[in-house]
């Protein structure tokens, strides 16, 4: 244990960045107590200060509650409710409070932070109610100002200004370097402890991934148009590939040893067991991203059929058949013993098609656009096939951890608008108390002819527009409901929405999901509003049933080039080598 490897000093810092408000001065202290530090003790530093118990790469939790937590330090202290509750208002903090109710009633011996991480991890693994013995055997020997902070970190809640930003800056200032450096390897590995000890220890190599670790994923910028999609890129020729609609996810894989992470860096392994099990397979040490999507009888399944494999330790063999699952790879971050963070697109893309996967692993379908027109040729295609969009992408851009920047952007549109009328006006809230501002819309049921509610929206207006539909409300109310009024169908609302559910909160039946108002229709007269039919089918093309990518197009991409004769017939670009990747 370095100098400062215990519990008292840690805490000590922790209470003086706590009483300083300046962020400098923060980051100034904590890097004098960082540097006191040997590295065992500066990883368990950095994580605790960040206000964890676990940093994420560790994947664990406490499961720990506050009951427990207020339970145990009642029961040391000895003190009556009254009294506790009058210390827990004078605070209002959990760790606050616990240091102040445990005054007098502890050992005071000197615990380090290997033994506080020791009694997390048996806090962790004890089951229920047998969590309390280990946190009350720890708090029981801590002086209550180490006690005090003990209790932030295992309740998750600093409180004193402490976050993983300002770790950053006081690793930085303790080691002398830019904080700009220290970001970018805490991108890498997703981890402030391991950030921390390469720090000290001056490992400032950005662009090496570590099989097992998992990190930060790149991330897309979005854009609404070609030639904006274009313009931010500032590229001659761009990449697109389909925008998915599954979950992300990293693999890694070396000598049979797979391990796959989520978004956020949990592990997932256990949810997709036939990813994990085809990935040796290959017989290459690798890192692939890419997006997990549900498939079965040959058709990519909608979001809402994944859901059943997402958030499982284990899944059954019922729950394989009913619902498997592929891993449509767009990137390769680590080739046996190779990292190709700082390799161009192009190459990274190349050695992976060179590695010929094979189903459950399937590759993005890349394209290549050379104007704004061909992008939205592409755009219309992809809808086609049933997606919400499409990711363009630099062929000549590394891949960069973390950072939503310009390199990948993903271009969305609203997938079409639908003129509703309105039906019913509530009055808003907030900054829109006192005007009618959320409105209820129908379209129109040819077969009964009567208007049936499809959704609400909330946005898209001025404020001086809704003052004016206010007005406009008032003088059309058919009746007062108190939360609004229903009115007389008669305005019109263009709307744009991301997708169409089914709902039983609406009499057509269905629910437009984030409809928001894109212009007031005073042109069209109610009886041109579109019908129950459109959404109906609208419904059906994009979020009913399969989506149209089907699993014989997606193997398509995985030969490595050669025009794919459902494409070849369209008449499409080229594709990135030469040969088109459909
Ligand atoms: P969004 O969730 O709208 O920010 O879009 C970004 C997400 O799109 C990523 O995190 C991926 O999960 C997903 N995605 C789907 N297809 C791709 C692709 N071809 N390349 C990169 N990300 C993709």
């Amino acid at each position: 244990m370095g100098e400062g490897g215990g519990m008292l000093e840690v805490a000590r810092a922790a209470a003086a960045v706590g009483v300083t408000s300046a962020t400098s001065e923060k980051a100034r202290i904590l890097a004098g107590y960082f540097r006191t530090l040997d590295d065992d003790d500066l990883r368990r530093a950095a994580v605790f200060m960040s206000g964890r118990a676990f940093s994420p790469s560790q994947r664990r939790t406490l499961g720990l509650g506050w009951s427990t937590v207020s339970k145990v330090v009642e029961s040391i202290s000895g003190r009556d409710p009254d009294e506790l509750s009058a210390i827990f208002r004078k605070h209002s903090d959990i760790g606050d409070w616990a240091g102040e109710a445990l005054e007098g009633q502890t050992k005071a011996e000197p615990v380090s932070l290997a033994e506080f991480e020791e009694a997390l991890e048996t806090i962790r693994t004890a089951r229920g109610a047998r969590k309390a013995a280990p946190l009350e055997a720890l708090l029981r020997r801590l002086r209550p100002e180490a006690a005090r902070f003990a209790v932030k970190v295992i309740s998750g809640e600093m409180r004193i200004g402490l976050s993983e930003g300002l770790v950053e800056a006081a690793l930085a200032a303790a080691f002398d370097l830019p904080v700009t450096k220290v970001k970018k390897i805490h991108l890498i590995t997703g981890d402030i402890g391991e950030t921390a000890v390469r720090c000290k220890r001056g490992e400032l190599e950005t662009s090496t991934v570590t099989l097992f670790q998992p990190i930060r994923f790149m991330l897309a910028s979005p854009v609404e148009t070609a030639g904006e999609a274009f313009a931010r890129m500032g590229a001659e020729k761009v990449w697109t590939e389909e925008k998915y609609d599954g979950v992300r996810c990293q693999l890694h894989h070396d000598n049979g040893r797979v391990e796959l992470f989520s978004r956020d860096l949990k592990e997932t392994t256990g949810a997709f067991p036939e990813l994990a099990e085809a990935a040796p397979r290959h017989g290459h040490a690798v890192l692939f991203d890419g997006e997990v999507l549900a498939h079965r009888d040959g058709k990519v399944l909608r979001f809402f059929e994944l859901q059943h494999r997402l958030g499982r330790k284990r899944v059954t063999d019922e729950l394989r058949r009913e619902v498997p699952v592929v891993l449509v790879i767009f990137d390769l971050l680590y080739l046996d013993g190779r990292s190709l963070l700082d390799e161009p697109l192009e190459t990274r893309r190349r050695l992976l098609e060179e590695l010929g996967v094979e189903s459950p692993f399937l590759l993005a379908r890349v394209e290549e656009a050379t104007s704004p027109d061909d992008l939205d040729r592409i755009f219309a295609d992809t809808r086609e096939r049933g997606h919400e969009g499409l990711m363009v992408k630099d062929p000549l851009s590394p891949y960069t951890p973390g950072r939503r920047g310009l390199a990948w952007l993903k271009l969305k549109r609203p997938l079409a608008t639908l003129d509703v009328v309105v039906t019913a006006a509530e009055w808003g809230h907030g900054k829109r108390k006192g005007v009618l501002s959320d409105y209820t819309f129908a379209v129109k049921d040819t077969k009964t002819g009567k208007l049936v509610n499809v959704g609400k929206a909330y946005t898209g207006l001025t404020d001086a527009e809704i003052a004016e539909m206010t007005e406009r409300f008032k003088a059309i109310t058919l009746e007062d409901r108190g939360w609004g009024y229903t009115v007389k169908p008669e305005v019109v609302l263009e709307v744009a929405f991301d997708s169409i559910q089914h709902s039983n909160r609406h009499a057509s039946g269905f629910a437009l999901r984030f409809p928001r108002i894109v212009r007031i229709r005073g042109d069209k007269p109610v009886e041109e509003i579109d019908t129950l039919e459109r959404v109906e089918e609208l419904y059906e093309r994009y979020f009913g049933g399969e989506t149209e990518a089907d699993l014989t197009e997606v193997a398509e991409l995985n030969a490595p080039s050669g025009p794919s004769p459902s494409r070849a017939s369209r008449g499409g670009p080229r594709g990135p080598r030469g040969g088109r990747r459909s």
